[in-house]
Protein backbone atom coordinates (compact mmCIF):
# COMPACT_ATOMS: atom_id res chain seq x y z
CA UNK A 1 0.00 0.00 0.00
CA UNK A 2 1.32 3.80 -0.68
CA UNK A 3 -0.45 6.82 -0.13
CA UNK A 4 -1.36 9.60 -1.87
CA UNK A 5 2.12 11.09 -4.02
CA UNK A 6 3.69 7.25 -3.47
CA UNK A 7 4.24 8.23 0.46
CA UNK A 8 4.27 5.32 2.70
CA UNK A 9 3.20 6.60 5.79
CA UNK A 10 0.86 9.16 7.07
CA UNK A 11 0.91 11.90 9.90
CA UNK A 12 -1.83 14.22 11.22
CA UNK A 13 -2.63 16.10 14.02
CA UNK A 14 -5.81 17.32 15.38
CA UNK A 15 -6.99 19.86 18.01
CA UNK A 16 -9.92 19.35 19.75
CA UNK A 17 -12.64 22.50 20.63
CA UNK A 18 -10.40 25.03 18.58
CA UNK A 19 -9.29 27.61 21.08
CA UNK A 20 -8.36 30.73 19.81
CA UNK A 21 -5.00 30.40 21.74
CA UNK A 22 -3.79 27.78 18.80
CA UNK A 23 -3.30 31.23 16.79
CA UNK A 24 -0.39 32.68 18.73
CA UNK A 25 1.06 29.01 19.94
CA UNK A 26 0.22 25.71 17.68
CA UNK A 27 -0.19 28.06 14.50
CA UNK A 28 2.59 29.20 13.84
CA UNK A 29 4.79 26.07 14.43
CA UNK A 30 2.52 24.29 11.89
CA UNK A 31 3.59 26.57 9.55
CA UNK A 32 6.91 26.61 10.23
CA UNK A 33 7.14 22.81 9.79
CA UNK A 34 4.30 23.38 6.34
CA UNK A 35 2.27 20.72 8.90
CA UNK A 36 -1.68 21.14 8.25
CA UNK A 37 -3.97 21.31 11.36
CA UNK A 38 -7.36 20.02 12.18
CA UNK A 39 -10.11 21.64 15.04
CA UNK A 40 -12.70 19.29 15.88
CA UNK A 41 -15.40 22.28 16.77
CA UNK A 42 -18.50 22.30 19.28
CA UNK A 43 -20.90 23.52 16.90
CA UNK A 44 -22.31 25.93 20.24
CA UNK A 45 -19.12 27.52 21.44
CA UNK A 46 -17.96 29.51 18.03
CA UNK A 47 -16.21 33.06 19.33
CA UNK A 48 -17.56 32.65 22.52
CA UNK A 49 -15.78 32.44 25.98
CA UNK A 50 -15.84 28.21 26.13
CA UNK A 51 -18.86 27.14 28.41
CA UNK A 52 -19.43 23.69 29.27
CA UNK A 53 -21.64 22.20 29.70
CA UNK A 54 -24.24 25.11 28.57
CA UNK A 55 -26.41 25.08 30.65
CA UNK A 56 -25.98 28.27 33.07
CA UNK A 57 -27.49 26.53 36.33
CA UNK A 58 -24.56 23.83 35.96
CA UNK A 59 -20.80 24.55 37.19
CA UNK A 60 -18.41 24.58 34.44
CA UNK A 61 -16.46 21.34 34.35
CA UNK A 62 -13.77 21.31 31.79
CA UNK A 63 -10.39 22.23 31.79
CA UNK A 64 -10.75 24.83 28.73
CA UNK A 65 -13.85 26.70 30.22
CA UNK A 66 -13.04 29.81 30.36
CA UNK A 67 -10.82 30.37 27.22
CA UNK A 68 -11.69 32.05 23.83
CA UNK A 69 -12.68 30.00 20.96
CA UNK A 70 -11.91 30.75 17.16
CA UNK A 71 -14.35 32.88 15.60
CA UNK A 72 -15.63 31.53 11.89
CA UNK A 73 -13.09 34.63 10.46
CA UNK A 74 -10.60 32.64 12.27
CA UNK A 75 -11.57 29.14 11.31
CA UNK A 76 -11.97 29.85 7.80
CA UNK A 77 -8.59 31.71 7.48
CA UNK A 78 -6.66 28.20 9.00
CA UNK A 79 -8.75 26.20 6.61
CA UNK A 80 -7.61 28.17 3.77
CA UNK A 81 -4.25 27.70 4.34
CA UNK A 82 -4.64 23.73 4.97
CA UNK A 83 -6.48 22.70 8.02
CA UNK A 84 -9.76 21.23 8.05
CA UNK A 85 -12.84 20.30 10.69
CA UNK A 86 -14.66 18.45 12.21
CA UNK A 87 -18.16 18.33 14.35
CA UNK A 88 -17.17 17.89 17.68
CA UNK A 89 -21.29 17.92 18.54
CA UNK A 90 -23.27 20.69 19.72
CA UNK A 91 -22.81 21.46 23.27
CA UNK A 92 -20.38 18.27 24.48
CA UNK A 93 -22.11 16.47 26.32
CA UNK A 94 -22.31 12.38 26.90
CA UNK A 95 -23.91 11.45 23.67
CA UNK A 96 -26.56 8.82 23.82
CA UNK A 97 -29.15 7.34 21.43
CA UNK A 98 -31.55 10.59 23.13
CA UNK A 99 -29.66 13.17 22.48
CA UNK A 100 -27.80 11.91 19.55
CA UNK A 101 -30.23 13.57 16.85
CA UNK A 102 -29.78 16.96 18.29
CA UNK A 103 -25.35 16.30 19.14
CA UNK A 104 -24.51 14.53 16.19
CA UNK A 105 -27.03 15.91 13.15
CA UNK A 106 -28.67 18.74 13.59
CA UNK A 107 -25.18 20.12 15.07
CA UNK A 108 -23.66 19.38 11.87
CA UNK A 109 -25.96 21.15 9.71
CA UNK A 110 -25.40 24.29 12.33
CA UNK A 111 -21.26 24.13 11.86
CA UNK A 112 -21.98 23.66 8.31
CA UNK A 113 -24.28 26.80 7.77
CA UNK A 114 -21.45 28.94 10.13
CA UNK A 115 -18.88 28.17 8.59
CA UNK A 116 -20.33 27.55 4.75
CA UNK A 117 -18.11 24.15 3.85
CA UNK A 118 -19.23 20.80 4.65
CA UNK A 119 -18.53 18.47 7.75
CA UNK A 120 -18.64 14.74 7.23
CA UNK A 121 -15.94 13.92 10.21
CA UNK A 122 -17.17 13.62 13.59
CA UNK A 123 -14.95 13.65 16.29
CA UNK A 124 -16.90 11.80 19.68
CA UNK A 125 -16.62 14.13 22.91
CA UNK A 126 -15.77 13.89 26.61
CA UNK A 127 -14.86 9.90 26.25
CA UNK A 128 -14.93 6.23 23.41
CA UNK A 129 -18.36 5.64 26.07
CA UNK A 130 -19.75 7.89 23.87
CA UNK A 131 -18.88 6.36 20.52
CA UNK A 132 -21.29 3.38 20.17
CA UNK A 133 -24.34 6.45 20.30
CA UNK A 134 -22.44 8.49 17.28
CA UNK A 135 -21.86 5.32 15.37
CA UNK A 136 -25.51 4.26 15.92
CA UNK A 137 -26.68 7.65 13.30
CA UNK A 138 -23.67 8.06 11.15
CA UNK A 139 -25.12 6.78 8.54
CA UNK A 140 -28.01 9.30 8.91
CA UNK A 141 -25.64 12.41 9.53
CA UNK A 142 -24.22 11.61 6.34
CA UNK A 143 -20.68 10.72 8.28
CA UNK A 144 -17.78 9.59 6.30
CA UNK A 145 -15.71 9.12 9.11
CA UNK A 146 -15.53 9.42 13.19
CA UNK A 147 -12.68 10.38 14.97
CA UNK A 148 -12.13 8.50 18.43
CA UNK A 149 -9.24 8.25 21.25
CA UNK A 150 -8.69 4.83 21.01
CA UNK A 151 -5.14 4.56 20.96
CA UNK A 152 -4.01 3.39 18.15
CA UNK A 153 -2.45 3.81 14.08
CA UNK A 154 -4.84 3.62 11.13
CA UNK A 155 -3.87 1.56 8.13
CA UNK A 156 -5.33 2.08 4.99
CA UNK A 157 -8.09 -0.95 6.15
CA UNK A 158 -9.19 0.84 9.15
CA UNK A 159 -12.84 1.00 9.55
CA UNK A 160 -13.46 4.91 9.20
CA UNK A 161 -15.98 5.27 11.31
CA UNK A 162 -13.42 4.36 14.09
CA UNK A 163 -10.33 6.26 13.56
CA UNK A 164 -7.95 5.86 16.05
CA UNK A 165 -5.90 8.83 17.57
CA UNK A 166 -2.77 8.81 19.72
CA UNK A 167 -2.96 11.25 22.65
CA UNK A 168 0.15 13.49 22.46
CA UNK A 169 0.39 14.27 26.32
CA UNK A 170 2.78 15.02 29.05
CA UNK A 171 0.91 12.05 30.80
CA UNK A 172 -1.46 9.42 31.07
CA UNK A 173 -4.24 9.98 33.50
CA UNK A 174 -4.13 7.77 37.31
CA UNK A 175 -3.07 4.95 37.84
CA UNK A 176 -0.97 4.44 34.62
CA UNK A 177 1.39 7.30 34.33
CA UNK A 178 3.74 8.19 31.53
CA UNK A 179 6.29 10.45 30.18
CA UNK A 180 5.81 12.34 26.97
CA UNK A 181 7.47 10.08 24.14
CA UNK A 182 8.23 12.37 20.83
CA UNK A 183 8.26 8.63 18.96
CA UNK A 184 5.14 7.37 20.26
CA UNK A 185 3.54 5.25 17.23
CA UNK A 186 5.90 6.55 14.70
CA UNK A 187 7.77 3.54 14.09
CA UNK A 188 4.83 1.25 14.33
CA UNK A 189 3.08 3.15 11.11
CA UNK A 190 6.70 3.67 9.64
CA UNK A 191 6.51 -0.47 9.73
CA UNK A 192 2.58 -0.95 9.01
CA UNK A 193 2.27 1.75 6.13
CA UNK A 194 -0.22 3.11 8.42
CA UNK A 195 -1.31 6.58 9.62
CA UNK A 196 -0.65 8.78 12.50
CA UNK A 197 -3.74 10.99 14.01
CA UNK A 198 -2.36 12.62 17.34
CA UNK A 199 -4.79 14.54 19.36
CA UNK A 200 -4.21 16.91 21.99
CA UNK A 201 -5.91 20.49 22.61
CA UNK A 202 -3.95 23.64 23.01
CA UNK A 203 -0.31 23.11 23.96
CA UNK A 204 1.08 26.23 25.53
CA UNK A 205 4.89 27.42 25.70
CA UNK A 206 6.51 25.56 29.29
CA UNK A 207 2.87 24.09 30.40
CA UNK A 208 0.23 22.14 29.90
CA UNK A 209 -3.41 22.96 30.59
CA UNK A 210 -3.98 19.71 31.44
CA UNK A 211 -1.27 16.85 31.62
CA UNK A 212 -3.57 14.29 30.39
CA UNK A 213 -4.86 16.25 27.50
CA UNK A 214 -2.15 17.60 26.53
CA UNK A 215 1.20 18.38 25.70
CA UNK A 216 4.02 21.96 25.77
CA UNK A 217 4.61 23.89 23.30
CA UNK A 218 7.61 22.42 22.82
CA UNK A 219 6.96 19.09 23.24
CA UNK A 220 4.61 19.75 20.09
CA UNK A 221 7.70 21.49 17.88
CA UNK A 222 10.23 18.33 18.79
CA UNK A 223 7.31 15.77 17.80
CA UNK A 224 6.92 17.57 14.11
CA UNK A 225 11.04 17.65 14.31
CA UNK A 226 10.79 13.51 14.86
CA UNK A 227 8.13 13.25 12.32
CA UNK A 228 10.22 14.76 10.09
CA UNK A 229 13.30 12.88 10.96
CA UNK A 230 11.63 9.34 11.10
CA UNK A 231 9.52 10.11 7.66
CA UNK A 232 11.37 12.26 5.77
CA UNK A 233 10.47 11.81 2.08
CA UNK A 234 7.97 8.98 3.23
CA UNK A 235 6.24 10.81 4.94
CA UNK A 236 2.37 11.79 4.22
CA UNK A 237 1.77 15.52 6.41
CA UNK A 238 -2.12 15.37 5.64
CA UNK A 239 -5.24 17.18 7.33
CA UNK A 240 -7.77 13.83 7.66
CA UNK A 241 -9.96 14.42 5.92
CA UNK A 242 -7.83 14.52 3.26
CA UNK A 243 -7.11 11.20 3.60
CA UNK A 244 -9.71 9.96 4.25
CA UNK A 245 -11.54 11.22 1.01
CA UNK A 246 -8.11 9.70 -0.42
CA UNK A 247 -9.18 6.19 1.12
CA UNK A 248 -12.98 6.50 -0.51
CA UNK A 249 -11.41 7.11 -3.44
CA UNK A 250 -9.15 4.04 -3.47
CA UNK A 251 -11.07 1.61 -2.01
ZN1 LIG B 1 -13.67 17.69 23.58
Amino acid sequence: MTWQDGKRWVYSVTYDEGLEALLDNAVPVHRKYEMPGHLALVASQLGVVRRIPVELDQEPRCSYDGMMTLSVEQIKMLCAEGWGVSNHSMTHPAITAENAHYEVIESRKVLEDALEMEVRMFCVPGCNDWYEAVRAVAAQAGLHSILTIYDDINTADTDLLRLCRAPLHEEYPPPFYSAYDPYKRLYQAVDAGGWVIDYCHCPLPGKVMHPWKDCSLEHLEERFEMVLRVGGDDVWLAEPNEVVEYLLSVR
